[in-house]
């Protein structure tokens, strides 16, 4: 295990987390550099025995230096902004590893990547596919593309990561989409080379994939007797972690589960993995403002909150939260932040030990969708990150300043005078 006590203290791989604390102050999100390698790893042996593709989704969590750890070993990435890809390239992305999702691609967005060469645009609207395609010629290219299909099943996780439903604002309809493939085979700057989907984020069940894929490639062998062929075959991300006491299937499992379908139609397999990667490699390390007791409730104000950890306020999310230093006792608490904000939690209703101000906690589970979903609500400057790798710790993203707060601020000289 890579965060585990020693000697009552908890350590990130071997360096205590208190020692991190001392230098950088709290809060701060930490990564262990041995768990995103595993990470990224569980992925990349099973998918390299069948020549498929890693496209790390960035949005779970975009630092250079987490980009870079991955991009390494040899992941591509799934980007869905330019700013995406603005990351992906500083970190050094084999550009023809990356794949464009979203519904809302800009022109400029879509330019940029074709500049770039990146593998493919994976298109979510007829609309979108026209517009990419006079942008294509306009640069003098060819936009290879994947076209994002909705198969309509239920991933059965949480209704805001739902992506894959009819009711849905993401892809194509699975019965729209042979039309669309058909006009696509016959546009100038379209070149079609795949097909996409992706049905939603943390799920721990192995039959919403396999039931997505099954549809997939039924469109796929209705593609190919109207003369379409394609070279891509790109699944998505979505598998869950345990916050709690979740199993999801391992990427090894999902893998086995579709290879065959997907080999025997001479695909290339993509996979676009983001909190399984990253999820449990990272933690959010925060400090015990104040034990404060009313009536029979405690409140543990932590100088965390959800703007720098959103998941809670956002999803209702478990995370579970450990004291950086061991301690006895029980007791029934809520963990909650500085914000104004009846929503600002971290934890309701949790047993925690006896904790006094002062106290370090951790929060589980937060290297994904934890930084990356941060803000400055309440003028609150976002936190460092932190990697270690051994013995050793690096941080790889400053904490922000007041002056970060109003930079590009700027108060119109009329309102100046006195
Ligand atoms: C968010 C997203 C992913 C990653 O999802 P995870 O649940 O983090 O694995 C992959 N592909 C697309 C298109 C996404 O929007």
């Amino acid at each position: 295990m890579v965060f585990s006590y020693k000697g009552g203290e908890l350590y990130c791989e071997d360096v205590p987390v208190s020692k991190i604390a001392d230098a950088v102050g709290t809060p701060f999100y930490l990564y262990s550099y041995s768990a995103l390698i595993d990470g990224i790893k569980a992925y990349l042996r099973p998918l390299s025995r069948i020549g498929g593709i890693v496209c790390y989704a960035v949005k779970a969590n975009s630092n250079l230096a987490v980009l870079r750890t991955l991009f390494r070993e040899g992941a591509g990435a799934d980007i869905v902004s330019g700013g995406e890809l603005f990351r992906a390239v500083r970190a050094g992305v084999d550009v023809k590893k990356v794949v464009f999702a979203g519904v809302g691609k800009t022109e400029e967005e879509m330019a940029y990547a074709l500049r770039m060469g990146i593998l493919m645009f994976n298109v979510e609207s007829v609309q979108e596919l026209e517009v990419l395609d006079k942008v294509a010629q306009a640069e003098g290219k060819k936009a290879p593309v994947a076209v994002r299909v909705n198969p309509d099943v239920d991933p059965q996780t949480h209704p805001y990561i739902s992506t894959g439903l009819k009711e849905s604002k993401f892809g194509i309809d699975v019965d729209e989409a042979l039309d669309v493939y058909m006009m696509a085979s016959k546009m100038e700057g379209i070149e079609v080379v795949g097909i996409h989907c992706h049905i939603g984020s943390q799920i721990t069940k192995l039959s919403p994939f396999v039931d997505a894929v099954d549809r997939v490639i039924e469109l796929v062998d209705r593609l190919k007797d109207k003369g379409i062929g394609l070279k891509y075959m790109d699944i998505g991300g979505g598998i869950g972690i345990r916050y709690k006491d979740e199993e999801p299937p391992t990427p090894e499992q999902l893998i086995d589960a579709v290879a065959d379908r997907v080999k025997s139609r001479g695909l290339t397999l993509i996979m676009e993995p983001g909190r399984s990667v990253v999820g449990n490699a990272g933690l959010f390390v925060t400090r015990v403002l104040y034990v404060k007791k009313k009536q029979n409730k405690t409140f543990y104000v932590v100088d965390g909150a959800m703007n720098d950890l959103a998941r809670p306020a956002l999803y209702n999310a478990y995370h579970e939260i450990v004291p950086v230093k061991e301690r006895g006792g029980s007791v029934v608490a809520d963990v909650v932040g500085p914000v104004c904000e009846t929503g600002d939690f971290l934890a309701k209703g949790r047993e925690l030990p006896e904790i006094e101000r002062g106290d370090l906690l951790a929060v589980m589970s937060a290297g994904a969708y934890g930084f990356a979903m941060s803000s400055n609500y309440n003028s609150r400057p976002r936190v460092c990150e932190v990697l270690v790798k051994g013995d050793q710790f690096f941080v790889v993203r400053e904490r922000e300043r007041y002056e970060d707060l109003v930079r590009g601020e700027s108060i119109p000289t009329f309102l100046l005078e006195v």
